[in-house]
């Protein structure tokens, strides 16, 4: 019989998948083996779970890994396949082109779904579009929520996960009442619908500000020349004898 994670009675520990998505740098790395705990002591204990520590090798942190024990014998342990994360990989998005008080609330809410708090996540995301309303002026609700129902369309996002969304991001406190809360689902919805809201709204924007920016005004060769030679001083002149 074939398992791809044991521990063997030499407490050496077996593991057929050693990369991972690393949660400190993001870096696709080899997980190197901090600490296990002894085939005797696991033995003894006889633990549903036991917790190990790896190392990611680019960034040097530690990371912490939960594997259910499958089955007891004389010379190993026998562990489920893939282990439970106990650090999920933070969700990425590129704040450059957000106001500070649109970005703060942003990050917060990122925060808050990593941890799974997701009412808590529903709330900082009405925050965001309350903090892009104040940026943007109230007139803007309305384009805001043509956004939402793009999304909704594009996505084909189902009947009860827009109502849910368009609830948590435009009706806030008026549906306090009944407190109909949210499911892991229906947030990864709301999520990716805030990420695109954002795109559109700030970074594309600003990216094609930029880019006509530069049409403008192309960098003028003399200066580019400049930028170079300055670069090319610090090469020594060769000295002729
Ligand atoms: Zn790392």
């Amino acid at each position: 019989m074939t398992t791809s994670a044991w521990l063997d009675n030499q407490n050496r520990l077996h593991r057929e998948c050693v990369n991972g998505e690393c949660p400190h740098c993001g870096a696709v790395s080899h997980f190197s083996l901090l600490a296990c705990p002894s085939f005797n002591r696991v033995c003894a204990d006889r633990p549903a779970r036991i917790g190990i520590v790896l190392q990611c090798d680019s960034c040097r942190m530690p990371l912490f890994f939960r594997y259910r024990v499958r089955g007891w014998h004389e010379d190993r342990v026998e562990l489920h396949p893939s282990p439970e994360e106990m650090e999920p990989a933070p969700e990425r998005f590129n704040y450059a082109h957000l106001p500070e008080p649109v970005a703060n609330a942003f990050r917060e809410a990122l925060a808050c779904y990593r941890a799974q708090l997701l009412q808590a996540f529903a709330a900082m995301c009405r925050a965001t579009t309350e903090a892009m309303l104040e940026d943007l002026g109230e007139r803007s609700r309305l384009r805001i929520f043509d956004q939402v129902a793009e999304v909704r369309s594009m996505a084909e996002i189902d009947d009860g996960t827009f109502a849910a969304i368009r609830r948590v991001l435009f009706e806030g406190e008026t549906g306090r009442g009944e407190q109909q809360s949210l499911s892991r689902v229906q947030a990864a919805v709301l999520l990716e619908t805030m990420k695109d809201l954002l795109y559109q709204t700030y970074v594309r924007r600003a990216k094609l500000q930029q880019a006509l920016r530069l049409r403008h005004f192309p960098p003028e060769p003399a200066a580019a020349a400049r930028s170079t030679s300055t670069v090319t001083t610090v090469r020594p002149t060769p000295r002729s004898a």
